[in-house]
C-alpha cells in the first residue's frame, strides 16, 4: 500500500505531497523535504510523532 503525506497538514500552505512504499520511506523524504523547504534541521521526537500521525494510506 502506497503511503502518503500532505505537507500542508503540517505545514499550512505547504503544497507538497510526499509518497513511498512505505511509512519509512515517506518519513525519510519527509525529513529531506523539512531540511531543504522548511530549514528544519532536525525532526525530532515530537515532530517525528505528529509526522507519523499525518501518514495515511493512498486512496
Ligand atoms: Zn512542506
Amino acid at each position: 500500500m502506497t503511503k502518503e503525506l500532505r505537507c500542508g497538514d503540517l505545514m499550512p500552505g505547504c503544497p507538497a505531497v510526499l509518497e513511498g512504499r512505505d511509512e519509512t520511506e515517506v518519513m525519510t523524504k519527509a525529513a529531506e523535504h523539512a531540511r531543504t523547504q522548511h530549514n528544519i534541521q532536525e525532526v525530532t521526537p515530537d515532530l517525528a510523532s505528529k509526522v507519523r500521525a499525518a501518514i495515511h494510506d493512498k486512496p
